[in-house]
């Protein structure tokens, strides 16, 4: 029986985690969950998982889980503190960090001085902090498993395999729902056109993301990161069907990819049994039923953000956590309709190049590095 902690588990990640468990009571148990504004799901998720401890970032909102609790012996804990308190707890095995941006970096970082196996779904934790994670992640002899299908895949076709033999990885890439579009077209787009993801059922941040290939870009850094890859052995190909769910390539040439039915509960499940499999609930690959996989190269100049994290990434030092917040605040700026879809790119290389970038940062820097972007982007333009 693994004993799970979940950060952010209100979100989509977080509840299809929930789901995961749910289908397999007699392997996982959930010991504490965490959320924010959607009060009214976790306290369901409370009722139906009987955590012994809830994490709620607000006052006023653990306020009102409390009060609405009381009966029942559930912890309730709030801001950034109760993020990290339930990030340590000596009871729990596996710590999945699905929250939405950059508040993931500091619990993440104390539940692997704590010796816990981490369940990493957020991105901007390796994004920001990816050296100083993966530095502490080695020196505590931490595991770190990726929920990302892409990072999933990978890590999966490189079991018994050494990072030596590696040439390079190949992430794939829906391509998200203006693929083949042009500039023109989308100049005028708007923030429920790129809701429409075509193959992944995802939350409101990613979906934009995924729209403008900054998704990608992440994801890219991520796996420099996780991989310990150099830029050069990091390749993105476009794959709408959203099947394979990325490759490697090893030094003989021969390519290891991952593919199965787009559903995020089967890397999330993999991440929470590894190194074991089990039954899930996702059905097979039927090969007579789709006509074809399909592949081509991203389309840079139509969607510059994939070449801005490629170049955030080359920098190094603070220039990912910098992207990072800038593209945070711009996404919803999109989201509330106050700027246009060239915009977020426009704004995040001006960002760029106004910075000077620190190396080798600390986790002081990083944070300094992300609010001053924040203030920046909303102050400036
Ligand atoms: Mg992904």
């Amino acid at each position: 029986m693994k004993k799970i902690s979940i950060l952010g588990s209100t979100g989509s990640i977080g509840t299809q985690t929930l789901e995961v468990i749910r289908n397999n009571p007699d392997y996982f148990k959930v010991i504490a969950i965490s959320g924010n504004n959607n009060t009214d799901l976790l306290l369901q998720q409370i009722e139906e998982f009987k955590p012994k401890y809830v994490a709620v970032f607000d006052e006023k909102n653990a306020k009102e889980v409390r009060d609405k609790t009381s009966s029942s012996k559930v912890k309730i804990l709030h801001g950034i503190e109760g993020l990290n308190e339930i990030s340590v707890l000596d009871e729990v095995d596996i710590l999945v960090t699905s929250v939405v941006g950059n508040i993931g970096l500091l619990p993440t970082l104390k539940a692997i001085k704590a010796n816990k196996t981490i369940a990493l779904a957020n991105k901007e934790t390796l994004v920001t902090g990816g050296e100083l994670v993966m530095r502490e992640a080695e020196k505590n002899d931490v595991k770190i498993i990726p929920v990302d299908s892409e990072h999933g895949a990978i890590f999966q076709c490189l079991q018994g395999y050494n990072m030596k033999e590696v040439n390079k990885v190949i992430l794939t890439a829906s391509g998200g729902p203006f693929r083949g579009m042009d500039k023109e077209r989308l100049m005028d787009i708007t923030a429920e056109d790129a809701l429409k993801h075509p193959t992944w059922s995802m939350g409101r941040k990613i979906s934009i993301d995924s729209a403008t290939l900054m998704n990608k870009g992440l994801e890219v850094i991520e796996a420099k990161w996780l991989f310990g890859l150099e830029l050069e052995q990091i390749d993105v190909v476009i794959h709408p069907q959203s099947i394979i769910h990325s490759m490697v390539e090893f030094l003989d040439g021969s390519i290891l990819a991952q593919l199965s039915t787009p559903d995020m509960k089967l890397p999330i499940q993999y991440a929470l049994t590894y190194p074991n499999r089990i039954e899930s609930k996702t059905k097979g690959l039927d090969f007579g039923e789709f006509d074809k996989l399909t592949f081509e190269k991203p389309d840079r100049l139509t969607f510059p953000c994939l070449d801005l994290a490629f170049e955030a990434l080359r920098v190094g030092g603070t220039m990912p956590a910098i992207l990072n917040a800038a593209n945070e605040e711009l996404v919803l700026q999109f989201l509330s309709k106050k700027i246009g879809f060239y915009d977020i790119p426009d704004r995040i290389e001006k960002v760029m190049n106004y910075y000077k970038v620190i190396k080798n940062p600390n986790i002081n820097d990083i944070i300094e590095a992300d609010r001053m972007t924040r203030e920046y982007i909303n102050k400036s333009f």
